[in-house]
């Protein structure tokens, strides 16, 4: 345990630094939380950004420690599995899972965040400065400017430690790595996205299945849709940036109308507004953030986005936030020095957050394309057949990453590998059924390569 009479700061009253300003003070410490927008609890929630996020277990289980799950419990909607949308107008179901509890959630941001800083703001010792903004550090003498907005007033803060849950863009990561403190590497991708609406119908209700997750893949670009709980779902649409079909190169009326009633005749029909969306809306742009160290001794140290953000195709940028405040909690717990807990804490888990971006970038072409292919679908088919033949010994990837936050995500990464190899193996040639497939040999494979991961520890 660190005592120390100072408040911890945080920047950034996000997912990352709320549930962490609630560990914190669960261990003791006074915290100071800076948020550079209002007060989200005051406000209605903000149109084309992200409106909602897929939630699974290992969110759930950071929020449940955290003790805010009953909070928001409620307002989540399960997505049993992506319903793919063909060009033909044809649909079909991929399930998650094979257990009833292997679904993930469809959750407001902004009542997620909410509930967070209800929570936060509620504890004693805990005090949240909304509109105040993270300028400027001087890491020789250990202070930083942070400017409240209402009264433009500068305030210096001293860094022990303040640490930055400041998102993506990090001033804090980005202040660092100009100094070369750190190294840090921000990767665009080459696609960007817009928030669509598809609003309920007359009677309020869905237009499309509420407990799925609606894909349209299109190769090299895709929409998807997650459900809201007034009856109304949010659709992304991910294009390219640049190029043939592109943001660029879509600007005239005329050209997006034809766009969506080529690409999406089912869904177009569905969102009557998505032509004067598609003008309106800001093109969101997505990337991958490495950094390395993720802090500068015992002054501050980068989490969540700040440290390693990813693109979205997995679901798991924001769940992988609150496992690395779990994580940051658990060397809270074995240290007596917050450069120690830093060093623990990036040790520990970068090797974690490079594997969860590298197959959330991975999924992007999973999503867009190979949902799509007979093969993967095949292969989808084997593995939860190959799990219910060979339970703990082989559990599809996607969901070690999405249902297990016993399993660590590296293990996730090099486990799937090889069961990606032999499900490539078992599928090859014209195996195009179940029943094709060779299980002696699925069975010699299996207890040779993949020993069984550990049951998890009671809750
Ligand atoms: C299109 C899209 C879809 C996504 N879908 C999912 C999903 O389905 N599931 C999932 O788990 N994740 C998803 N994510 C990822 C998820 O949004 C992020 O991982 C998560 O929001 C990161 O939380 P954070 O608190 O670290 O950062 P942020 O959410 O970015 O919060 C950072 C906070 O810091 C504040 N801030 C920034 N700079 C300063 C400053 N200088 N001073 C003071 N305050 C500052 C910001 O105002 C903000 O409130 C998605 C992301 C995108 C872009």
């Amino acid at each position: 345990m660190i005592d120390g009479p100072a408040a911890v700061g945080i920047i950034g009253a996000g997912p990352t630094g709320a549930l962490l300003a609630i560990l914190l003070q669960r261990r003791g410490h006074a915290v100071a939380l800076y948020e550079s927008r209002a007060d989200p609890r005051r406000s209605a929630a903000p149109t084309g950004r992200t409106i909602n996020l897929a939630l699974a277990d290992r969110g759930i289980h950071a929020l449940q420690l955290a003790g805010v799950f009953q909070d928001i419990e409620k307002a989540l909607l399960p997505m049993r599995g992506r319903l793919i949308h063909d060009r033909d107008g044809s649909t079909s179901l991929q399930l998650y899972g094979q257990r009833p509890n292997e679904v993930i959630y469809s959750v407001s941001r902004h009542r997620l965040n909410q509930a967070l800083l209800e929570v936060a703001a509620g504890q004693p010792g805990v005090t949240v400065h909304f509109e105040h903004r993270f300028e400027a550090a001087d890491f020789d003498q250990g202070n930083a400017l942070i400017r409240d907005l209402r009264g433009d007033r500068l305030i210096g803060v001293p860094m022990q430690p303040l640490l930055a849950a400041d998102g993506a863009g990090s001033l804090m990561r980005r202040r660092l790595s100009a100094l070369n403190l750190i190294e840090a590497h921000e990767t665009d991708l080459e696609h960007g996205y817009k928030e669509l609406s598809v609003p309920p119908d007359a009677a309020g209700d869905y237009t499309l299945a509420a407990d799925a997750l609606h894909i349209w893949p299109r190769g090299n670009h895709m929409l998807i849709a997650l459900p809201n709980e007034d009856g109304s779902f949010t659709a992304t649409l991910f294009l390219p940036k640049r190029g043939p079909v592109s943001f660029e190169n879509l600007t005239q009326t005329a050209d997006i109308e034809e766009f969506f009633s080529r690409s999406f005749p089912d869904a177009r029909a569905l969102m009557p507004d998505c032509v004067a969306e598609f003008k309106d809306r800001p093109i969101g742009f997505l990337g991958t953030v490495s950094a390395h160290p993720w802090a500068h001794r015992g002054m501050t140290a980068l989490i969540g986005d700040a440290a390693h953000a990813m693109v979205p195709f997995h679901g798991q940028g924001m769940n992988c936030c609150f496992e690395d405040c779990v994580e940051f909690d658990a060397c809270l717990g074995r240290h007596d020095s917050w450069e120690s807990v830093f060093a623990d804490f990036s040790a520990l888990r970068k090797p974690d957050t490079d594997a969860i971006a590298a197959m959330a970038l991975d999924n992007y072409l999973e999503m867009r394309e190979r949902v799509a292919d007979p093969k993967f679908r095949l292969q989808q088919a084997l593995s939860h057949e190959l799990e219910r033949r060979f339970p703990r010994r082989f559990i599809p990837r996607y969901s070690m990453v999405m249902f297990h936050h016993e399993i660590p995500y590296r293990t996730a990464l090099d486990r799937g590998a090889v069961q990606s190899r032999l499900l490539s193996e078992l599928t090859a040639g014209k195996v195009w059924r179940i029943e094709d497939v060779d299980f002696g040999r699925a069975e010699r494979e299996i207890l040779t390569q993949l020993m069984p991961v550990p049951t998890p520890a009671p809750a």
